[in-house]
């Protein structure tokens, strides 16, 4: 049953602001936040842009802070579009509170903020550069902050606030409350919830918690022998964007990162045997886009800051579905669309198939558009029953569609899913798919050579 408002434990002033903005009763990550954060926990919320998440951190702040007193909370956020629309929905909410709210952010003329800061403001909705600018200046004293929200703190990491928001944090009070944000969980998230937050409480929303649903899926049953072929093929057509390759070891990372570069790719490997030093270099050439591929292994990326990209190819499919949708993620992020293209080889079948059970997002199967056909011997070990669409068409076709220029070939074209599993409506509150309940480790199978 859902709560009400009045129930979460909110003040008289908000609940008739509340009423008169027309929200009836909390949204999940509101119901689940509001009482822990009025409890004095820190909290981790899972949830992106639409859930309600302003108000699941705004309201408690609203209902903690002091009117008239000096700033009190601090919520950081990585664009000055979001530090617009989170100040009017903190403004709306705080109508009978007297609390002041003020949104900080480049690109507008510091004067006027000089100004508005000397009004006195008790909440400060700011981008990392310009706080830093106003904290050097000193035109803002972050001393008496208790409050600190990290806002879609995925996309600030996306966008190298790092060393800002470490910065920022050395300003502000260790004893305080911090609340971080984030559509995704990727383990750069978690190590800085782990350094700067204590005994977080973490809340995950189970139907809209993260948007997959931009990024198109697709996968080939391929010899083992011939993925090479196919890995090549696809990013010599898909050439404009950043590429992560998944392998499933440390050696076949670095096979396939120098077949790469031998085939005259830009591409470096990333795995748990090198260096910090040279993981650094790899990743510095990555993002900053001398290379355009990034070879890695889950154990690594896991323990890197790996930056969103255009697309994601598994060549190697993981034995956990978690993993997956983990790897995915890596694109697509902030609603920019992206692509994942998955090599099945024949052993791997029924682990993809485990990875199209659980998701209700169509993941295409390409072998019929290109034409390439799964051999017979295969065919027989592999149980596609549930997952072929159309009738038997393994064993024909001759080849020859790209991956990228024909219309019909896997990065063509308009977003024309037409498998069984394309029910969801495509817009926005579509078919959702959570990751990141479990965090099963991939158990990295050898294979023999490709
Ligand atoms: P957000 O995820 O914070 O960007 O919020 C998405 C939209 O939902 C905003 O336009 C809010 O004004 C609105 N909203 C947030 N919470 C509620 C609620 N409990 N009832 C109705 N609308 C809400």
């Amino acid at each position: 049953m859902t709560k009400k408002f009045e129930e979460l434990g909110l003040s008289a002033e908000l609940t008739r602001a509340l009423s008169e903005n027309g929200y009836e009763a909390p949204f999940p990550i509101q119901e689940a936040a509001i009482p822990l954060i009025l409890e004095g926990k820190d909290v981790i919320g899972q949830a992106h842009t639409g859930t309600g998440k302003t108000a699941a951190f705004g309201l408690p702040l609203l209902s903690m802070v002091k009117a008239d007193g000096p700033v009190q909370a601090l919520v950081l956020v990585p664009t000055r579009e979001l530090a617009v629309q989170v100040t009017n929905e903190i403004h709306k909410l705080a109508r009978y509170t007297g609390v002041k709210t003020v949104a900080i952010y480049g690109g507008q003329s510091i004067n006027m903020q000089h100004d508005k800061l000397k009004r006195g403001v008790q909440i400060i909705v700011a981008t990392p550069g310009r706080l830093i600018d106003h904290i050097k200046q000193g035109s803002i004293i972050l001393d008496d902050v208790r409050f600190l929200v990290l806002d879609e703190a995925d996309r600030m990491l996306d966008m190298g606030f790092i060393d800002d928001i470490k910065f920022i944090m050395f300003y502000v009070n260790e004893d305080r409350q911090t609340f971080l944000f984030s559509a995704t969980m990727p383990p750069e998230i978690l190590r800085l919830s782990e350094e700067y937050m204590k005994n977080a409480e973490h809340i995950r929303l189970n139907e809209e918690e993260v948007a997959l649903d931009t990024i198109e899926q697709a996968y080939l049953v391929v010899e083992e022998k011939e993925k090479f072929k196919h890995l090549s093929d696809f990013i010599r057509q898909n050439q404009k964007a950043q590429t992560i390759v998944f392998a499933a070891t440390k050696q076949r990372a670095d096979r396939v990162a120098h077949k790469l570069y031998q085939d005259g790719f830009r591409a470096v490997a990333i795995h748990g045997d090198l260096t910090q030093r040279q993981r650094d270099s790899a990743m510095y050439k990555f993002r900053k886009g001398s290379e355009d591929i990034l070879v890695a292994t889950d154990i690594a990326a896991r323990g890197i800051d790996v930056p969103a990209v255009g697309h994601v190819i598994n060549y190697d499919v993981p034995d956990d579905p978690n993993v997956y949708f983990h790897r995915i993620g890596r694109t697509a992020r902030a609603g920019a669309e992206g692509k994942a293209i998955s090599l099945v080889s024949a052993d791997r079948v029924a682990d993809f198939e485990r990875i199209l059970a659980q998701t209700t997002l169509p993941i295409r199967k390409l072998n019929d558009e290109l034409g390439i056909a799964v051999p017979v011997a295969q065919q027989r070990q592999a149980s596609f029953g549930g997952y072929r669409r159309r009738g038997p068409s393994y064993g024909h076709g001759s080849g020859g569609r790209g991956y990228g220029g024909d219309r019909r070939g896997y990065g063509g074209g308009g977003r024309s899913y037409g498998g069984h599993r394309s029910s969801g409506d495509r817009g926005y509150g579509g078919q959702r798919r959570s990751y990141g309940q479990g965090r099963g480790h991939s158990r990295h199978s050898e294979y023999s050579s490709y």
